[in-house]
């Protein structure tokens, strides 16, 4: 071959080869004809063979002259490659029925459960009367939870039927705490008045599980002790919680009750939220919901934490949180608190 002939021949390549490369319609098209022409057997690769039987002289036109179409070629096929890529991914997009203004999907948000609504309520109105958070063990100690609150031996709260046994006998029996006044004597033992505390908390009683009655609930207890703390303090200090809670035109009364560990003691009833005291289902025809237990503190229990009931007195409560969140939420089972099923869960 003469090197008239192989630039001949260049040109010839080039020609060809361009005026494919631009016409092709799609990748694979592209990647046969950069066989074709740069393959181990293409047409280029051929040509270039010859160059070994130049004379050097020859060589060095032929040479430069090769590489160079070998790079335009090279350039051309990946340019129309990549402009095919760009092509095929827009008609696939096209395609698809894709619409972009359609909103995101919800993400789902966790939220309290309506018993933590309900205590954290309770406790944020008993923070603004002065009342410090303060808590005790589940696990007690007969002690703390039933002698230094003057309870008796033979009292049947302390019976098998009421209190779940965690253990009995030597050292000392233990108990699952049956109310959170377990607090008030571990607290009065260590502080001497003025002190005001609430105690929040989980309780256990030996009860089965029906719509009322659960075997784990929760309480706040609370007590206040200084010098002349009376009956007087306890319903005004009630009074203005129970307006924090339910509203400004609640109104509470007090029913003599007994209980070991307070002496006056009272149940304190509200009046009926629901019908304002004309009587409905809710409060069995009444107008008045029993809410919770009170009374002054026993000079006993006083006495049993190391104070002087000379010197000083107190009162002290406690409520149910299921009680009172079943009443804020109108929920009629105390099961739906337990059964964590996200529909009523969803609702608060
Ligand atoms: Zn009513």
């Amino acid at each position: 071959m003469t090197l008239q002939e192989f630039k001949e021949n260049c040109a010839q390549i080039q020609r060809e080869y361009t005026e494919k490369i631009t016409s092709a319609a799609d990748v694979a098209s592209v990647e046969e004809l950069r066989v074709a022409a740069l393959g181990r057997k293409g047409a280029l690769t051929e040509l270039l063979k010859n160059l070994k039987d130049f004379s050097i002289e020859d060589k060095k036109t032929a040479g430069p002259l090769g590489n160079a179409l070998k790079n335009t070629l090279t350039q051309a096929i990946e340019e129309k490659t990549a402009a095919l890529q760009t092509k095929e991914l827009n008609e696939q997009l096209n395609r698809v029925d894709l619409d972009l203004t359609l909103p995101a999907r919800p993400v789902p948000c966790g939220k309290r459960h309506p018993l933590s609504v309900a205590q954290k309520r309770m406790t944020d109105i008993l923070s603004k009367l002065g009342f410090t958070w303060a808590e005790g063990p589940w696990v007690e100690d007969e002690k703390h939870n039933f002698d230094m609150l003057n309870i008796p031996k033979h009292h049947p709260a302390r019976d098998a039927q009421d209190t779940f046994f965690a253990q009995t006998g030597s050292p000392v029996s233990m108990v699952l705490r049956t109310h959170t006044s377990n607090v008030q004597s571990r607290y009065m033992e260590k502080h001497q008045p003025p002190l005001r505390i609430m105690a929040p908390g989980r309780v256990f009683r030996n009860d089965s599980l029906d719509a009322t009655h659960s075997p784990v609930f929760h309480q706040i207890e609370g007590l206040y002790v200084d010098k002349n703390v009376s009956m007087a303090d306890l319903k005004r200090d009630l009074s203005a919680f129970m307006k924090g809670l339910l509203g400004d035109k609640t109104e509470i009364r007090f029913r003599p009750s007994f209980f070991p560990f307070t002496e006056p003691s009272a149940e304190v009833d509200v009046k009926c939220v629901f019908c304002a005291g004309k009587g409905c289902p809710v409060c069995k025809g009444s107008g008045w919901i029993e809410m919770l237990g009170a009374g002054v503190v026993h000079p006993n229990v006083l006495k049993n934490c190391g104070i002087d009931p000379e010197k000083y007195s107190g009162y002290a409560f406690g409520m149910g949180v299921e009680r009172l969140a079943m009443m804020m939420m109108n929920i009629n089972d105390i099961r739906a608190f337990y059964e964590n099923d996200l529909r009523l869960l969803n609702q608060f």
